[in-house]
């Protein structure tokens, strides 16, 4: 009998996911599709598009790990597919407000200052453990030298979550080795914070509520290594994953560090 306790014990452990079923992880899509943010230079890629095909898998992940995930987007529903489908099944949240790239002021906190800044604002009502907005990267035209890919946290609150995310991505995702990852030279993720007042306003508007908080742009649409890989479902899947692997990380050794 005792056995059988055990083994059922056991069972409801091995069942149960790690993660606490209180814990909010908000997730944000960068820009919208009316107004897709870096696109690469052959318009095949956008980072918007990258993020409603692939956002659904983050979420899948962090859910599969014992938190509860929203993600968001500032702007209405896409309109045509398979982008409608994608907000649908990821249950994406829209805000409704016209994406003008026009910068204006969190309504919690209004020296922070900053486009798409009703995203934070509503992140900030969830009360979530951590948000972390969606995108990718861009310079001018198509790379030709390396350019490391940046996790940009919030100064305060943010750091132990940029730095898990920038393990996840060299530790999991990127080809520090073969010669053409980036331009020539391997590739590599770093992580900064902004101390500007009003440049990345999430991220100051969500370190004044005491979240934590990081914006992923650890690869490149301009990048033809990068671009062709997020073009590919499995490259998209394996980035999604990355992603909530960094969150999930942070989550489990939080209290450690
Ligand atoms: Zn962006």
């Amino acid at each position: 009998m005792k056995r059988i306790l055990l083994i059922l014990l056991f069972g409801v452990v091995l069942l149960n996911p790690v993660g606490s079923a209180t814990e909010l992880v908000m997730l944000d899509i960068g820009h919208s599709m009316q107004s897709r943010g870096a696109t690469s230079p052959d318009r095949k890629l956008s980072e918007c598009a990258f993020w409603y095909k692939n956002a659904g898998e983050v979420k899948r992940e962090i859910e599969a790990a014992g938190y509860r995930c929203i993600i968001c987007n500032r702007s209405s529903a896409p309109p045509r597919e398979p982008y409608a489908s994608y907000a649908k099944k990821a249950g994406v949240v829209h805000l409704n407000k016209p994406d003008t790239g026009v910068r204006y002021p969190s309504k919690y906190f209004p020296a922070r200052i900053g486009a798409g800044m009703v995203s934070a604002d509503f992140g900030i009502e969830q009360k979530p453990t951590c948000m972390v907005f969606l995108h990718l990267n861009s310079t001018e035209g198509w790379l030709r030298s390396p350019v490391a890919g940046l996790i940009i946290h919030s100064r305060v609150h943010g750091k132990a979550l940029g730095e898990s995310l920038k393990r996840a991505f060299n530790e999991e995702l990127l080809d520090h080795s073969d010669g053409v990852s980036n331009g020539g030279k391997g590739c590599r993720t770093i992580v900064r914070y902004r101390k500007e007042e009003t440049a990345s306003g999430w991220l100051n508007a969500l370190d004044d509520a005491g979240i934590p908080s990081a914006v992923i742009e650890a690869l490149y649409v301009n990048n033809r290594v990068h671009a062709a890989y997020l073009l590919t479902d499995a490259g998209g899947k394996k980035v999604a994953q990355t992603v909530a692997h960094g969150i999930i990380n942070w989550l489990t050794n939080r209290d450690k560090n």
